[in-house]
């Protein structure tokens, strides 16, 4: 874990992004103190207390940086739960994922396109492993893979003598 940091305090004008220039703009304020119009003596912008943020223009992509980094580290430390987390989460979901899957497949060409491209990469680099499992499943499902075949060479021959 990174070490503690001491959280800013929250007077960074939204406007011109300096800290700890704001005066209120109105006396006797009865509202709600976060609606309460505060004014930046550097450019004079008028805004709400809750508008002021914490970090200047110039912390934030450090700040950014070391969310990411903590973000990283949780997952590193992390990676066995997640991987377990979704595994269930697939598992019980898994007729959902696949509706939805099969709903983007239909409706987004791109999409299916990128994926086919995809697979036929994967299946290019793990060419071994690829003819294992076609093997194993030709084996399982052998009737299957038979009636297909002669399913699609029947529709073929429809076509062609024009009976389709
Ligand atoms: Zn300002």
């Amino acid at each position: 874990m990174g070490e503690r940091r001491e959280c800013p305090p929250k007077d960074v004008c939204p406007e011109c992004g300096t800290r700890g220039w704001q005066v209120y703009a109105s006396e006797g304020w009865k509202g709600n103190n976060f609606l309460r119009p505060v004014r930046c003596c550097r450019c004079g912008h008028v805004h709400a207390m809750c508008d002021l943020k914490r970090l200047t223009p110039e912390e934030r992509p450090a700040a950014r940086e070391r969310k990411l980094a903590k973000m990283a580290e949780w997952r590193e430390a992390h990676r066995e739960h997640n991987r377990e987390y979704m595994r269930e989460y697939n598992r019980l979901n898994r007729d959902e994922i696949n509706r939805k899957l099969r709903a983007k497949w239909r409706s987004d060409p791109e999409w299916r396109e990128r994926r086919l491209k995809k697979a036929a990469e994967y299946q290019a680099a793990h060419r071994e492993q690829h003819l294992e499992t076609s093997k194993r499943y030709y084996r399982a499902h052998r009737q299957e893979c038979y009636l297909r075949t002669a399913r699609c060479k029947l529709k073929a021959l429809r076509r062609e003598s024009g009976n389709g």
